[in-house]
């Protein structure tokens, strides 16, 4: 493998992020193919016995098993962590294996972390119940207010876990004044950014330690594969996360990589359009319905702090009908155009009710609590023409009487 410009820092972190999206990681095989090579192997074999040791020893570079690094994951991992302004990238399976081993790997039992509650439905499960099993303590609170963050932290406090803009409500949690409370009480901070993309938001620049991503949404955002990453810095990754993701193997597929790396090429133009509609239909539906969130809104109560840490207000419209589940359910299987599902960042539209699916697993009252009501719905904006998506969202409301 030739590593050429994709692979040296110091040439990649200067280059736009658009660049980045297109090239930062790349290496090249002899054969010099322009689109990344597919090392769709297990293992690697070694020269000599000698090399075989010295790989295993660390005395030389290079790949010995793909449960560790792979040349096609490692080029998606290092496109990712110079796009976030990360030491290093390590990609997983799913998404969920990101959150999992971002918790995991640094935490041990006595210890405590503080979430925001408004969390994905299974990242609140992590919080509920995995964590207080192996003994780590867990608390979450209202995300969006400094002192319940304040009051919560404890002298084992050592992590930090939130999401913003949080699915599904859109909630905003100010990055930087979490971070710098995390910090002077020694804990790090974790944050899923999915909803707003490497594109519209960058975690590290605010204060975060460490950025996880499911890669599954914008990422490859066309429905394709599952996958997730975890960005952060090189002595976290040494001591902590390193021999976590080795030894417990939540490896992302070489294949999946490889589609990663080719939805990144994209991402940059998607989000932009995908923003671009997600406005235009917000202002369409405000005139129809009550509630409809999305930051770019006069009425989005927390516009100033959403546009103060993130470049635009995001690809996913929420809004809130009045006459609850029934209507709700009127109004999806009225859509000709979208797609009822549960993804979100895919190139076709996807219309959610959490209450019903994503948030199923929460107690009610959890539900409630967290502004999902029976009502809610929650559009992931896609690339169609903007107006037949108005037309479908309009003619849908029609029928379900809104
Ligand atoms: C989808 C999602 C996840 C989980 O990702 P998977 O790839 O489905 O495992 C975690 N957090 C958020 C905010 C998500 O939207």
């Amino acid at each position: 493998m030739k590593s050429g410009a994709g692979r040296d820092r110091s040439i990649t972190k200067k280059w736009a992020r658009q660049t980045q999206m297109v090239r930062a990681g790349s290496m090249r095989s002899e054969l010099g193919e322009m689109s990344e090579a597919l090392f769709l192997t297990s293992g690697f074999a070694y020269a000599n016995a000698e090399q075989a040791e010295a790989r295993f020893n660390g005395s030389e570079e290079g790949f010995t098993y793909s449960r560790q690094t792979n040349p096609t994951v490692s080029m998606f991992e290092e496109r990712m962590a110079v796009l976030e302004g990360a030491d290093i990238g390590r990609a997983t399976g799913t998404g969920m294996a990101a959150m999992t081993a971002s918790l995991l790997a640094g935490l041990k039992s006595g210890d405590h972390v503080l979430g925001s509650r408004a969390l994905f439905g299974s990242c609140r499960w992590l919080m509920d119940e995995l964590l207080p099993r192996y003994g780590i303590e867990t608390t979450v609170i209202d995300g969006t207010d400094m002192e319940a963050w304040k009051g919560a932290v404890q002298n084992n406090t050592r992590a930090f876990f939130t999401e913003t803009p949080a699915n599904p409500t859109l909630e905003i949690v100010d990055l930087k004044a979490v971070a710098d409370l995390a910090h002077e009480n020694g804990a790090k901070l974790i944050v899923d950014n999915v909803f707003a993309t490497p594109v519209l938001q960058r975690p590290m620049e605010l204060g975060a330690d460490i950025v996880c991503y499911s890669t599954t949404k914008h990422i490859d955002g066309q429905g394709r594969c599952l996958g997730g990453v975890i960005l952060c810095d090189k002595e976290w990754d040494e001591e902590f996360l390193y021999p976590f993701y080795r030894h417990t193997g939540c490896a992302m597929s070489p294949f999946t990589a490889w589609v990663m790396l080719k939805g990144l090429e994209t991402m940059g133009l998607r989000v932009h359009a995908m923003c671009d509609a997600a406005e235009d239909i917000a202002l369409a539906l405000a005139d129809r319905v009550t509630d409809v969130r999305h930051p770019s809104l006069a009425s989005f109560g927390q516009s100033e702090l959403a546009f103060s840490q993130m470049d635009r207000g995001g690809t996913m419209v929420v809004f809130e009908l009045p006459g609850g589940r029934d209507q709700a359910f009127r109004f999806l299987n009225a859509l000709e155009i979208i797609d009822i599902s549960n993804n979100l960042g895919d190139s076709r539209s996807i219309a959610t009710h959490p209450w019903s699916t994503t948030h199923k697993a929460l107690a009610e009252e959890t539900r409630l609590e967290l502004g999902i009501t029976p009502g809610l719905i929650r559009l992931s904006v896609g690339l169609e023409d903007t107006e037949d998506l108005k037309d479908d969202l309009l003619r849908a409301l029609e029928i379900a009487g809104s």
